[in-house]
């Protein structure tokens, strides 16, 4: 029997509270000058005390929330040891014995079936500072000596374990994007793996021959979904050689080398009492009411999977364009704007997802940014549904308008596009102009030399053009048959 793969992760996601976790210092620490974001407090200077920020305790509770954990009216924190240098106080403060959150799911949808990954806990704590190893090719290993900067140490987290649920390293890029997306839904983290504000630490095992599970691998430093997915089918390619080849698996931390492809051993994996955990004495336990819970569940938005469903059932639109539709809430929030303005679902749907997106990745922006509003998006589409303008015009249009911020009018008389569609004594005229500038070729088909019609689709060809694919063909023949007697 095959072995089976086992896979749990620890995302560690940065919440976005403005100040630190237990003092006042400012939570930002990317391209701010190394350790200018710091006090007394977060340097952990003897004698200092922390404060907890409320903010964060509202942020993990509404992720928890959104996990469908149960959120705890008494949740304490601890001190986990360890020492090294970026962690100032030689232990970092974190939720280990009562966590704020338990027992919930997340549900993700891959080829089309759906599955449910239970969540074991989601804990806060907080962040430790940076080091910095000033090596010329950026290795983390060989460099004479290391520097640090404790910018990020006190920054909040919220750390949310699964069970092992996963079984395929697709299904845990699944389980990444789906828990990213929810967190930027709910304004909790902005998710952004490159930046290092969402962190994913990956245990995988494979099945012993029993069915039982095996030893387990964790594995760190993974700074994209592609990068996860790569370690991870590494880490199970690695893992079935040494044990196809009799060996024994480790228990262990190893890092992800992303320029090599390789995962390398880091050290023993610790045990709880390798850290020595004990209780935090310098805080009080964090009481919730279940008030407070209620307020926070009334504030909830709209989630991820429960906009998917209504947008499958108000609009009718497939799963891939829901998909795609909702994977910002923001898009999202600007499809609901636009067709409330009037577009139709369908092509509405189609419209921003194919023209909007281009456009945006064109120009660098994201929805927010856009200069085409809703309702001028919605103006746009439904005179292309009314067949006033081409589909090619709109296009043309909708990038005037983005790119020089004008309104559907104004882009409409810069282009010099038409108002609506040609047809009777305009289209004549439009035909005849268009003769009169092809004498040679009138001349053919007057004298019954165009055999095989070339030439009078030539003439077609040139009257769409003109008209700016605006009118119908038929009429366009029937005027210039008319014309030139054919
Ligand atoms: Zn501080």
């Amino acid at each position: 029997m095959a072995r089976q793969i086992v896979i749990g992760l620890e995302v560690h996601l940065q919440l976005l509270t403005k100040t630190k976790l237990f003092c006042s210092c400012s939570a930002e620490y990317i391209g701010h000058t190394p350790n200018s974001n710091v006090c007394p407090i977060c340097l952990a200077v003897p004698g200092t005390l922390p404060l907890l920020n409320d903010g964060a305790v509202a942020l993990a509770s509404r992720l928890g929330l959104g996990l469908h954990c149960t959120i705890q009216n008494y949740s304490t924190f601890g001190r986990k040891n360890y020492f090294y240098a970026d962690l100032a106080k030689a232990y970092q403060i974190t939720q280990y014995e009562l966590p704020v959150a338990t027992k919930g799911y997340l549900d993700i949808e891959l080829g089309g079936a759906s599955k449910r990954v239970r969540i074991h806990h989601l804990h806060l704590e907080e962040d430790a500072g940076k080091l910095v190893h000033p090596t010329a090719d950026g290795r983390l290993t060989g460099a004479a000596y290391s520097l640090v900067d404790y910018n990020r140490g006190g920054v909040p987290l919220s750390e949310v374990v699964s069970e092992p649920d996963m079984s395929s390293p697709a299904e845990a890029k699944e389980y990444v994007m789906r828990l990213r997306q929810l967190a930027r839904y709910l304004d909790v983290s902005d998710g952004e793996m490159e930046s290092g504000s969402l962190r994913v630490d990956a245990n995988i095992s494979l099945t012993n021959a029993d069915g039982t599970l095996g030893t387990r691998v964790e594995i760190k430093n993974m700074n994209s979904l592609k990068a996860l997915e790569r370690a991870l089918e590494y880490e199970i390619s690695r893992q079935n050689k040494v044990l196809d080849s009799g060996g024994r698996i480790v228990q262990e931390t190893r890092l992800w080398d992303d320029a090599e492809g390789v995962t390398r051993s880091m050290r023993n994996k610790e045990t709880a009492s390798d850290y020595r955990y004990y209780p935090e004495m310098d805080l009080a336990p964090i009481v919730i009411s279940d008030s407070e819970i209620e307020g926070y569940r009334q504030s909830m938005p709209e989630l991820p999977q429960e906009k998917r469903l209504r947008f499958a059932q108000s609009f009718g639109l497939s799963g891939e364009e829901i998909a795609i539709l909702t994977e910002q809430k923001a898009l999202a929030d600007y499809y609901e704007a636009t067709v409330s303005a009037g577009a139709p679902t369908a092509r509405a749907a189609n419209w921003i997802r194919m023209e909007v997106l281009r456009v945006l990745n064109e120009l660098g922006q994201d929805i927010s940014e856009f200069r085409v509003k809703p309702d001028a998006l919605a103006g746009l589409v439904k005179k292309i549904e009314q067949g006033d303008i081409s589909s090619t015009i709109g296009k043309d249009l909708l990038d005037l308008m983005a790119r020089e911020d004008l309104t559907l009018d104004e882009a409409v008389k810069r282009l010099g596009a038409p108002q609506g569609r040609l047809s009777g004594d305009a289209l004549r005229e439009l035909a005849s102009r268009i003769v009169s500038s092809q004498p040679d070729v009138a001349e053919t088909i007057k004298n019954g030399l165009d055999k095989k019609g070339g030439k009078i689709k030539f003439l077609q060809g040139l009257v769409m053009k003109e008209a700016r694919g605006q009118a119908d063909p038929n009429e366009v023949a029937g005027c210039l048959s008319e014309l030139l007697g054919s």
